[in-house]
């Protein structure tokens, strides 16, 4: 059976940035508290776990005192910043430079979209440490939009500027953008103010992966795709992989492969999310080679 591994599949740059900054500072031998999980993946959890990092909750950061603290490539809501000053805490800043530019933007914007009383709205998934720090680089005027059946939580009358969590499906936010543009239309006889504007802040290199792996699973007879649990971009981009090719499968790890999936396949191909480690989606190639 002939095995591929797709090339564009592993950490995104904001991961291996994060990462590669978490390592640096694991050099120096202190303790590096990790706020939430650096990835999601467990298994790159417990490597760098391993060379001493500790990752801690949002409740341990509110108590611990002094100490380095790693902010991961999600990024934190501006609250975080000022907690880790109060009690003495080093931030190492991890945040991927795209979600950093696109927090500094939207406190732009709601700053000045405060005098005509405009709405920051965010696509997203609830409770996503990304969706968490745009909420609250937002304020106030920040609302959250998880899908179609929260966009009665939109005012029509007034002013929306639209945002994405850098890891949501493109289809799915035109959509989304496209309902708010009509509801809005339907009010601007009366509001002509209550204009739209989409900010583009989907990542290229998520949005970039659904094409390539659009074709990757049409192309191989069995596709293991390999992920942690916990990854949103993980299981929209295995869904992808499934809609193409219904002998898609989903793994977190090398032991979770069965060697049924690949009865009478001539072909598999290997691929993963923006938070799966390269050397993660080689092993499992390996493996299925020696099937
Ligand atoms: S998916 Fe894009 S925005 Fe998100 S961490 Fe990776 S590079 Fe940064």
């Amino acid at each position: 059976m002939k095995v591929d591994v797709e090339q564009g599949s592993g950490f995104c740059f904001g991961v291996e940035n994060a990462v590669a900054i978490a390592e640096n500072a694991l050099k120096e031998g202190e303790t590096v508290y990790c706020l939430g999980e650096i990835v999601h993946n467990d298994l790159e959890v417990a490597r760098l776990t391993a060379l001493g990092m500790v990752t801690i909750t949002h409740d341990e950061f509110e108590k611990l005192r002094d100490g380095k603290v790693l902010i991961r490539a999600h990024g934190e809501p501006p609250s975080t910043y000022l907690k880790a000053a109060e009690n003495n805490i080093t931030i190492i800043d991890a945040t991927c430079p795209i979600v950093h530019s696109m927090q500094e933007k939207i406190k732009k914007v709601a700053d000045l979209a405060r005098e005509e009383k405009g709405q920051i709205v965010i696509f997203g998934k609830e409770g996503h440490a990304e969706v968490i720090g745009l909420m609250g680089a937002a304020g106030p005027r920040g609302i959250l939009v998880t899908g179609k059946g929260d966009l009665g939580r939109i005012d029509y009358t007034r002013p929306v500027f639209l945002f994405s969590q850098t890891t949501k499906s493109k289809v799915q936010y035109e959509v989304v953008a496209e309902i708010i543009r009509l509801n809005l239309e339907k009010q601007s006889k009366d509001h002509p103010g209550n204009t739209l504007k989409v900010h583009n802040t989907i990542c290229r290199q998520v949005s970039g992966r659904e094409p390539r792996l659009r074709e990757f699973a049409q192309q191989h007879d069995v596709i293991i795709f390999v992920s942690g649990k916990k990854s949103s971009n993980g299981r929209m981009l295995f869904e992808v992989c499934l809609k193409e090719n219904p002998r898609s499968h989903f793994i977190s790890s090398p032991g979770e492969l069965n060697r049924d999936w690949f009865r009478d396949a001539a072909s598999a191909g290997v691929c993963g999310a923006t938070s799966t480690p390269r050397w993660l989606i080689h092993e499992v190639a390996e493996i299925v080679e020696g099937f």
